[in-house]
């Protein structure tokens, strides 16, 4: 793992006067530079050589890193800021209401991976990401939102683009930490990413097992600008162009797919049957079920953000699918 930035699902914030070994995973709409060539590292969160003034080459501009305590935030830092970006950092209780809605959304029993908070501006490009606190410990993780797409922070309503995105974000953390992958490994019998060797249990391998396992060869040959026409030509495989990107970001959407919509997929497709998969799995039923009956979630209507125009700003992301190995 060391050094080693393979994108998948990477974005690079470029930090003026210090490069990092962060990684993120990170999901973003679709008007932005996407196939820039900014794959670097960088990042955020707790280390001693931190420049406080932080802004992404992907538009995104680090306001506050929060320290989570059980349904609890404390400030650790804000990071120097200027113009218009001040108003957003020194809204304190928007930051407060988004965690709020992480912490209505997710219980807190699935939360303790969660060790920092992050407030960011995204510029309406990207939207959320994770990354762990510590290269190499996958069991403590930032979770970052974009304070500018946050929207209806009131109510839990899964027709809000915004839970979606909250949704997504927490499958990285769900299916990239040290319970799933080994992150310190001699030999892989499943298949590689930038975190390290998905055992085979892994709810990513499981992912993969059912919808890329065939097609891994003919994705790895693929430069970024070919990942939309293998979307198109395995469509049936995906529930959103997004989820082609790479298997991390494909179990992230069937994670949110999962969480979000009211019923299961009828379908005999492969991305219906990715879906049907997380049905199979006690552990996620028990927490869509968690979630979905929870007090706070007052507006289960039928349909879902796929509803939002915001939906149709998604695209393939830059994320790299190069593996390591
Ligand atoms: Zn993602």
């Amino acid at each position: 793992m060391k050094n080693k930035f393979w994108i998948f699902i990477t974005l690079a914030l470029v930090v003026s006067a210090c490069q990092r070994n962060d990684y993120f995973e990170e999901l973003r709409p679709e008007n932005d530079s996407f196939l820039e060539d900014d794959f670097g590292d960088n990042g955020t969160s707790g280390e001693d050589d931190w420049n406080d003034h932080q802004h992404g080459d992907d538009g995104e501009t680090v306001l506050t890193t929060y320290r989570i305590t059980g349904d609890d935030i404390d400030k650790i830092r804000d990071y120097q800021v200027t113009g218009k970006y001040l108003a957003f950092q020194q809204d304190y209780a928007k930051h407060l209401a988004i965690w709020e809605l992480v912490t209505r959304l997710i219980p807190g029993e699935y939360r303790s991976r969660l060790v920092e908070f992050e407030i960011f501006h995204g510029e309406n490009e990207l939207l959320g990401y994770v990354a762990p606190v510590n290269e190499g410990d996958l069991s403590r993780w930032k979770f970052a939102l974009a304070i500018d797409a946050a929207e209806n922070l009131e109510e839990v309503n899964f027709k809000d683009f915004f839970t979606y995105v909250v949704i997504h974000e927490y499958g990285h953390v769900l299916t990239l930490n040290e319970q799933e992958i080994n992150s310190d490994y001699t030999s892989c019998n499943t298949f590689t990413i930038q975190e390290g060797c998905p055992k085979t249990a892994a709810y990513i391998n499981q992912n993969f097992q059912i919808g890329w396992a065939d097609i891994y060869d003919e994705f790895q040959g693929l430069n970024e600008n070919q990942i939309e026409d293998f979307y198109k030509k395995y469509q049936n495989r995906f529930s959103s162009p997004y989820a082609a990107t790479n298997p991390g970001e494909d179990v992230a959407e069937v994670f949110a797919f999962f969480i979000t919509t009211e019923n299961p997929p009828r379908g005999n497709s492969i991305a219906d049957q990715k879906i049907q998969s997380m049905y199979d799995q006690p552990y996620l039923t028990e927490l869509r079920n968690k979630i979905r009956q929870a007090p706070a979630v007052r507006a289960l209507k039928p349909g879902s953000w796929l509803e939002n125009p915001m939906r149709n700003k998604f695209r393939i992301g830059k994320h790299q699918h190069t593996t390591h190995l």
